[in-house]
């Protein structure tokens, strides 16, 4: 594996790659890596030639009174891991080198899907991942890109970007990995007091109820926000909901009833851990009186 910090190390290796015919699969991090991000690498490695992972904590998407300081960072670990997942390229570029004295230019994908949900508590977040991974796809020239639907509105957002801003690559999105007790991973999980963590297991328990609920009928997207909440309240008393969604996993507009292919989403705090979830549910038709087929 070779460990690149500059743009023009990076540009060099990859060109003599490219004009060999290899294909390049990428994956940006911010590093900290845990099993779901291995799972992004393990999928590159099966579908490309070359498999470059980006470890880089993006000031750009952090407000100003959020955790970029204090996001956890184990460069030697995560170049390990990446190690034994057989990647071929780890780029690990200084802040200076992507965000130079004088840097103005921002991508910023408009229009609701960047207004809602994360949005609403994190309003510069989305601007900031846009801008940081369209330089990393320009760096890189990747032909396929792998997201992790952990981040579900994310992938969505960079989806758009990259249909309007005619990024030549596939979006790969690849299933959440889960802890035994069904938490998302995620390298904030490690903020979490004992007791938070525990707590925590309830978002994936509130979801999973969800879906057995719309698996039996349920159509009205209060009610499921209803009961999410609900088992959020009584399993952890201290924890802050930010948001729960029902929306449609394309537009990520919210829903009334539901119906086609349907986001659940939320964002709740444990201390000052704020920890997201989702799923995701294909093809849901209307209300059949009774569990549905
Ligand atoms: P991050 O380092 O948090 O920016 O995540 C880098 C990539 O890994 C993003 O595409 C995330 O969606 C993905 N990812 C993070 N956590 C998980 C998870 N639990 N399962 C699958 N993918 C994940």
């Amino acid at each position: 594996m070779e460990i690149v910090e500059s743009k023009t190390a990076l540009r060099t290796i990859l060109g003599k790659s490219r004009s060999a015919g290899k294909s390049i699969g990428f994956v940006p991090t911010m590093g900290f890596l845990h099993a779901g991000h291995l799972s992004l690498m393990r999928r590159a490695r099966q579908e490309n030639d070359l498999v470059v992972v980006s470890i880089f904590v993006n000031p750009t998407q952090f407000g100003p009174n959020e955790d970029l300081d204090t996001y956890p960072r184990d460069a030697d670990r995560d170049t390990e891991l990446m190690r034994s997942e057989n990647v071929d390229i780890a780029f690990f570029p200084p802040v200076e080198e992507i965000y130079p004295r004088g840097f103005t230019t921002f991508v910023a994908v408009e229009g609701p899907m960047t207004q809602v949900l994360c949005a609403t508590s994190r309003p510069t977040h989305f601007r900031g991942v846009t801008t940081i991974v369209a330089k990393l796809f320009n760096l890189v020239k990747p032909d396929k890109a792998y997201f992790g639907q952990k981040d579900a509105q994310q992938v969505v957002v960079i989806q758009q970007m990259v249909k309007d801003l005619d990024f030549d690559l596939q979006v790969v999105v690849c299933p959440i990995k889960r802890e035994a007790d069904g938490l998302a991973m995620s390298s904030r999980n490690t903020y979490l007091s004992p007791r938070h963590r525990a707590d925590a297991a309830v978002l994936f328990q509130s979801l999973a109820e969800a879906q057995q609920m719309i698996a039996g009928g349920e159509r009205s997207a209060s009610a499921v926000v209803r009961s999410i909440a609900t088992k959020i309240g009584a399993a952890a008393q201290d924890a802050i909901i930010d948001y729960i969604a029902v929306v449609d996993a394309e537009t990520l507009a919210d829903l009334e009833t539901l119906q086609g292919d349907i986001l659940i989403a939320l964002a709740v705090k444990f201390g000052k851990t704020r920890l997201i979830d989702n799923i995701r549910i294909k093809g849901l038709g209307p209300n059949c009186g009774g569990p549905c087929r």
